[in-house]
């Protein structure tokens, strides 16, 4: 191998050798590699040759696997990134730059909030406020979730209790939080859930976890008893973003599951689409099933009408707010419990109920 070029080269054909597949008592099996290739600048020490080759393979794996990936200095100043944001989070609890913001979540029959969604916030210093699906994926990837996940539902849950208490605070029937794969594997934290709801006094019939379709269609014991036990301590259990996997409602429907949030992209598809026969049929079948279905990312008037058409029970989206902090959130259910002409998704809803 003399340069770049050719180490690529021989990158393919190592990986060519791979197609074929094997025989392991006497089941077939196919073995995809993953490559990473560094080209050393003349004084390198083997430590970092190793260490960049082995940041390029997991550039590899992670754009899909049986592949090469050729370091170059921007994956090592990626790398470097990620390296600075997991240190910073790991200290982002302690340092109480963490914060739940929270999204009203409207009932389409009769146009009013009912809850919320809490949505982690995190203000890191130096770089302001980082997006969660920056965040939560390294967040994942390192365990730290499992705390972060801890700390957002108590939070959320203390915050609930507070406005219970406050005469001026909205009473909400239902909050969500969002929960990752890492928490349903998490046995000690699961069974942390039922004391905290303790803790807080907060009926747990009005707590929603919300689940993405893919970690509960992995089928894994672990995510099936985790379920269970949270269904068993009184939290309804929900699927978020349903539409972007492979998904089965009867599946679905064999977990103790209560509600289908159907996403966001089939949402903004109705822009376009008026009738969208897709949507129908999962919100047929969820009904049909006994499920309660929310819109999410209902952003304008035309996808609220159409959602309503179809019949969704409830909704949430840019259309009425995004997620607020505590305070703000307390004057705009104030603003739109008291006048409902306020928010122009309630008005519609308001000539919506008047015209059927
Ligand atoms: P999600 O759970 O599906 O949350 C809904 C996301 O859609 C939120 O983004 C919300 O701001 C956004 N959204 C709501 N309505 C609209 C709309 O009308 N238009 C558009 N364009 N967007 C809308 P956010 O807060 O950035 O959160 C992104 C994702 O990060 C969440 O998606 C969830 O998967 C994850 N996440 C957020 N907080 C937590 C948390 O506490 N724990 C875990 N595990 N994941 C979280
Ligand atoms: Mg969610
Ligand atoms: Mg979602």
């Amino acid at each position: 191998v003399r340069n770049g070029a050719d180490a690529m080269q021989s990158a393919r054909r190592i990986l060519s050798t791979r197609d074929a597949p094997g025989e392991c008592y006497g089941q077939k099996l196919r073995v995809t590699g993953s490559v990473g290739i560094v080209i050393a600048a003349s004084g390198a020490s083997a430590e970092s040759v190793l260490r960049d080759a082995d940041t390029a393979m997991y550039q590899a794996k992670s754009s899909g696997r049986n592949r090469y990936a050729l370091f170059d200095e921007t994956l090592h100043h990626r790398l470097l990134a990620r390296l600075d944001l997991e240190r910073d989070l790991r200290m982002a609890i302690n340092r109480d730059e963490l914060d739940v913001h929270y999204q009203p979540i409207v009932d389409l029959k009769t146009g009013r909030p009912i809850g919320a969604e809490a949505l982690v916030r995190w203000n890191r210093p130096g770089h302001g406020m980082v997006p969660p699906l920056d965040f939560i994926p390294i967040a994942e990837e390192s365990g730290l979730i499992r705390e972060i996940g801890t700390w957002v539902f108590e939070r959320a849950l203390a915050q609930l209790a507070a406005w219970d208490c406050d005469p001026e605070a909205p009473k909400l029937q239902l909050l969500t939080v969002n929960f990752s794969a890492r928490q349903l594997d998490d046995e000690e934290g699961i069974a942390q859930i039922a004391t905290l709801l303790h803790r807080h006094g907060v009926d747990p019939a009005r707590i929603e976890i919300e689940i993405t379709e893919s970690v509960a269609m992995t089928g894994e014991l672990i995510t099936r008893d985790s379920l269970q036990q949270l269904r068993d301590a009184g939290v309804r259990i929900s699927i978020d973003d349903f539409g972007t996997g492979y998904s089965s409602l009867s599946y679905l429907h064999s977990l103790p599951v209560a509600t289908v949030k159907i996403d966001r992209s089939f949402i903004e598809r109705l822009d376009s689409d008026s009738g969208s026969p897709v949507v129908q049929a999962i919100l047929d079948m969820s009904h049909a099933m006994g499920l309660r279905v929310i819109a999410e990312g209902v952003s304008n008037e035309h996808m609220l009408r159409s959602v309503s058409a179809m019949g969704c029970d409830l909704a949430q989206g840019f259309l009425w707010s995004r997620p607020l902090p505590n305070q703000e959130l307390v004057e705009w259910w104030r603003d739109a419990s008291r006048d409902v002409h306020k928010t122009s998704g309630t008005r519609r809803q308001m000539d919506l109920s008047r015209s059927a």
